[in-house]
């Protein structure tokens, strides 16, 4: 797709790095599936995804991790 953000580029499967701070928590997950712009670097990522992050993230920081770095792994 076109990206909306520079209006130029057009995006290509990729992979990305995502980072949520939550209560002092830092949670990264590598390797996140995304569609990035291959002119000014801008990443989409599909909200089914997004939701996949954030509930994964809320359950690692209710374990009580400062800081959590974990491969993204789409649920089988
Ligand atoms: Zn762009």
């Amino acid at each position: 797709m076109k990206c909306v953000i520079c209006k130029n580029g057009e995006t290509q499967e990729g992979f990305t790095t995502v980072t949520l701070e939550k209560n002092g928590s830092t949670v990264v997950f590598k390797e996140v599936p995304a569609q990035i712009c291959d002119n000014c670097g801008e990443k989409y990522i599909n909200s089914f995804i997004t939701k996949e992050l954030l509930k994964k993230a809320r359950t690692i920081v209710k374990n009580g991790a400062e800081v959590d770095i974990r491969k993204y792994e789409t649920a089988a």
